[in-house]
């Protein structure tokens, strides 16, 4: 059973019963049997069922936003936002899906060969609470339309979403069996992996879950895609605008209570810019109202459980015990739910164990670097390479911070953000694999090369 608490209140809401071992064989059948079908259907068949979807998700938007609101804290403009850009993923593929599926033609010593794109099965996505619509569908737009079908294990947080996607995606006209929510705790997913029926595997969320589902899916030989936590550098460089750079700090912290593996978690400030840029920094961080998450004028809901809280409150209380160095901010707000308020840390000791870990909170970490070279080092001295945002104008810095920052993501002059056309992904621990785009798209597919 999971119940869910609505952590601006600490209220119980409805519990949603887990599956039973007979329901859950029922919908692993299902989703074979649906495979066998859905892999040869046309390619205007998949492009129309995604419009549908599309627009049954731009319809109920504000219902949707609410139930994840309710279950895991973050503002319902900003769900509202999240439900809309899950509209667009599926335009997106609706509309330029089939140019990703041409076969190309190569010519050989012994003749002509294609490599045509072919769907490989079911595929398991195991996906967080964070972003509880975007992350499942920046992975059910790119299965729809390979001709693949999903099975998703959602968070136990957000198991209303979960079904409210599967809803959603019926409703709009899909297939029985196409993509199926699995109601059911992380227990019983090391059992699930290895079932025949599942071809492949992706996954949303931390580092541990990670190793855990890549072991599993490494002892059969299936494939994953990972896409785990981040520890993404700000730089700031002196040719840079401050305010913009300010502003666009204090947001990509914040965003989602600081709980987005793309946050930027870790400003690195050049020395000759530094106090300018703290003196708006602060300002701005000061000023960020954590509050209702259904209120208009809300910068930051609560963190998504109090467990989540804790875990930030923790990892603060090893990183001042580091030697870091709380400005302000960063405390538990009195009263019902899991509210903390923004705040920054200077002065802590970069390679100390707590500052290499992700910290899923609005707290930021500002580093002081004296030249470029010692920004990109204090940049990639973390086990992580997900995303990275730099603010320059010059030229030859800006190439230097695209080719050396070992991160599969770098915003140049803007706040790094996730969109269906490009390509999303990181390095190091931050996982393998990319989502979004073509490559999201060919990630679960079997390239086959046709000679003759
Ligand atoms: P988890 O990684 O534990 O959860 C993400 C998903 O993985 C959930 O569906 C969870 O299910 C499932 N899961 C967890 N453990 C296993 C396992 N052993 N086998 C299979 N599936 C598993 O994240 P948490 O919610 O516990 O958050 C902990 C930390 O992870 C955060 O503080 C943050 O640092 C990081 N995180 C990063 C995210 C990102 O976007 N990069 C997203 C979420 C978390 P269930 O909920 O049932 O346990």
């Amino acid at each position: 059973m999971f119940t869910p608490i609505n952590p601006a209140t600490g209220e119980a809401g409805t519990p949603i019963p887990a599956l039973t071992d007979d329901a859950l064989e029922a919908r692993l059948a299902r989703a074979a049997e649906t495979f066998v079908r859905w892999r040869t259907s046309r390619l205007d068949e998949r492009t129309a069922l995604l419009a549908a979807i599309a627009d049954r998700f731009e319809r109920d938007k504000r219902r949707l936003a609410e139930i994840a609101v309710r279950e895991m804290g973050k503002t319902l403009k900003t769900a509202t936002a999240e439900v809309e850009k899950c509209a667009a993923a599926f335009r997106h593929y609706a509309q330029a899906g089939p140019s990703m599926l041409e076969s190309r033609r190569f010519e050989t010593p012994m003749g002509p060969a294609t490599a045509r794109w072919l769907p490989l099965g079911p595929v398991l996505a195991i996906m967080p609470w964070n972003f509880p619509y975007w992350q499942v569908v920046r992975f059910a737009a790119p299965t729809i339309m390979a001709g693949n079908v999903g099975l998703l294990k959602h968070a136990s947080l957000t198991q209303g979403v979960g079904a409210a996607i599967e809803e959603t995606i019926r409703a709009a006209g899909a297939p029985d069996g196409l993509f199926q929510n699995l109601a059911i705790p992380s227990s019983r997913v090391d059992a699930l992996i290895p079932d025949d029926r599942i071809a492949a595997v992706t996954l949303t969320g931390s580092e541990g879950a990670g190793i855990k589902v890549a072991e599993a899916a490494g002892r059969q030989l299936k494939k994953v895609v990972l896409e785990l936590g981040g520890s993404d550098p700000f730089i700031v460089m002196p040719s840079a605008d401050l305010d913009a750079a300010a502003k666009a700090a204090v947001a990509a912290r914040i965003q989602n209570t600081g709980q987005s593996c793309i946050c930027a978690k870790r400003m690195i400030v050049h020395t000759d810019v530094y106090d300018a840029f703290m003196e708006r920094f602060e300002a701005g961080m000061r000023a960020v109202r954590a509050g209702d998450p259904m209120a208009d004028e809300t910068d930051m809901g609560p963190l998504s459980s109090e467990e989540q809280r804790q875990t930030v409150l923790d990892q603060l209380a090893q990183i001042r015990e580091a030697g870091g160095r709380l400005l302000f901010g960063g405390e538990a707000l009195p009263g019902p739910g899991a509210f903390m308020s923004a705040g920054i840390l200077v002065d802590v000791p970069p390679a100390s164990a707590a500052a290499q870990e992700e910290l899923f909170g609005p707290i930021a970490m500002v580093f002081r670097a004296r030249d470029l070279d010692a920004a990109i080092a204090l940049a990639n001295n973390v086990p992580f390479g997900l995303g990275s945002s730099v603010w320059t104008n010059d030229p030859d810095e800006r190439e230097r911070f695209e080719r050396d920052i070992a991160a599969g993501m770098t915003a140049v002059n803007r706040m790094l953000s996730s969109t269906p056309e490009a390509p999303f992904g990181g390095i190091k621990k931050s996982g393998h694999g990319r989502e979004l785009g073509p490559y999201g798209l060919h990630e679960f597919m079997n390239l086959k090369t046709v000679f003759g």
